[in-house]
């Protein structure tokens, strides 16, 4: 079976802001980041969509402790964000103090955005990922 969304093109268009998913033909949920099948009812017949990247943030974590290399990075928030078209998907959050977070960041409304990590031994290089900030 051929990936109708690679995670090559998925990441390549977070680099310019552009959230893609795969819209399914049988019961029309989004998937988000793309994957083989449906999230709604495991079809696989799907096309490319361009999500918007809003929603609302449904849960969070702030990290003390990085990651081996990433030690610089930290404190920083890591939301699980519920997307108006449906999907969840995680994301780091920029705007929000991580050392004041606090359970009133719950149903804040977010939009999204995008960062570039350089690679890390963990992985295969340069890779982009959600940012998501405060939506006003
Ligand atoms: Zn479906």
């Amino acid at each position: 079976m051929e990936y109708k969304l690679t995670s090559k093109a998925y990441y390549e268009a977070l680099k310019q802001d552009k959230l893609l998913g795969l819209k399914c033909k049988a019961c029309g949920a989004i998937t988000v980041p793309p994957a083989m099948a449906c999230r709604g009812c495991a079809g696989t017949e799907t096309d490319i969509v361009e999500v918007k990247g809003d929603g609302k943030i449904r849960t969070f974590t702030t990290v003390f402790v990085a990651a081996e290399g990433r030690e610089s990075e930290v404190p920083y928030i890591v939301a699980l964000v519920e997307l108006d078209e449906g999907p969840w998907l995680m994301g780091n959050l920029a705007g929000i103090d991580p050392k004041t977070a606090s359970m009133e960041l719950i149903g804040k409304k977010v939009k999204m955005g995008h960062r570039v990590f350089t690679g890390d031994k963990f992985s295969a290089g340069e890779g982009a990922s959600p940012l998501f900030s405060p939506a006003n």
